[in-house]
């Protein structure tokens, strides 16, 4: 039977490790941590995710603000509101709520963040600078499995890690940082040829797919540890993951739940990079 990779316990202790950094900073410096994080349309899903954001970043005592925007929004006037933020000295970190409407240019978008308030980690400078294993902020989900395993124990380096997906916010970069702590590591997309024949090499499996139960015990190594990005909902409401829990759970070491695993650390990571923006800035206006 495998271990259950607590994501809510570890998420909690290390938010309460943000909150006392925060503290110390409104105190020492007189800076409180501030995110804008602005959302267009009415996505329900992403309403949802901005709604826990800000509620998370109160919990940690940051400032946060909502900019919520009409789905017709032009992509002028969204550039606009960012560059305002951009200069807004009480705001350290900007966050644009992905999808954007689909006539909106999501690239133009990302680049327009001021690469020291970008805490999502997307803006092209901040992927320069992760790909040279040299930066100041990593991209939340993949940041917070990378957690997760050291908070857990699991030792990374020499061992083979199998990604499954390559988008740009989860799959590339959790491959990076894999590589980076000296795993063996291998990326699988929809064009990978016998999938099972590689996720079943994998000493530490990292699904990213949005399929349910993608991933089942047949694809797995005895021992392994699974981490499950995947977070799709089903017909009844309920979350599920990449992989299928039940199948794949007496064959791992470890393993994360849905929900209850990655998902509650990508905010935690969100916080952290939001403190971590307004420490540099502290320490370039306090010198
Ligand atoms: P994308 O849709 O951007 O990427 C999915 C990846 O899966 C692609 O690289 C795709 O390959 C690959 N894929 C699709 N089908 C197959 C297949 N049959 N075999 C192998 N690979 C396949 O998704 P994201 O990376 O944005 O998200 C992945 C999942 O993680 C989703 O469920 C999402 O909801 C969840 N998620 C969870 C977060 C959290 O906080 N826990 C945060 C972000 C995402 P190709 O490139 O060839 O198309």
């Amino acid at each position: 039977m495998a271990k259950i990779i607590d994501g809510k316990a570890i998420s909690a202790k290390i938010r309460q490790e943000i909150k006392i950094e925060t503290e110390k900073l409104i105190r020492e410096k007189r800076i409180t941590p501030g995110l804008a994080v602005i959302i267009v349309g009415e996505d329900p899903a992403s309403k949802v995710y901005v709604r826990n954001k800000r509620l998370a970043c109160e919990g940690a005592g940051m400032y946060s603000v909502v900019h919520e925007l009409p789905e017709t929004t032009e992509e002028e006037t969204l550039l606009r509101l960012i560059d305002k933020l951009n200069s807004d000295k009480k705001i350290h970190g900007i966050l644009v709520q992905l999808p954007l409407p689909p006539h909106i240019d999501e690239g133009r978008v990302i680049e327009s963040i001021s690469p020291e308030k970008d805490v999502d980690a997307f803006h092209p400078v901040n992927v320069g600078k992760i790909t040279l294993g040299s930066y100041d902020f990593l991209p939340c989900t993949p940041a917070g499995v990378m957690t997760l395993l050291e908070e857990s124990g699991i030792e990374i380096g020499g061992r083979d890690c199998v990604v499954i997906g390559r988008s740009n916010i989860v799959g590339k970069p959790q491959a990076l940082l894999l590589l980076e702590k000296n795993g063996t590591v291998t990326i699988c997309h929809s064009k990978t040829k016998k999938l099972a024949e590689i996720t079943r090499r994998a000493d530490i499996l990292v699904v990213a797919v949005g399929r349910p139960d993608f991933v089942n015990g047949e694809m797995v190594k005895e021992g392994a540890v699974v981490i499950d990005v995947g977070i799709n909902r089903k017909a009844d409401g309920k979350l599920t993951g990449d992989v299928d829990f039940a199948s794949v759970e007496p064959k791992a070491s470890y393993i994360t739940p849905v929900p209850g695993g990655v998902g509650p650390m990508t905010i935690t990571m969100l916080l952290k990079n939001t403190l971590t923006a307004a420490t540099k800035y502290a320490e370039m206006t306090c010198r």
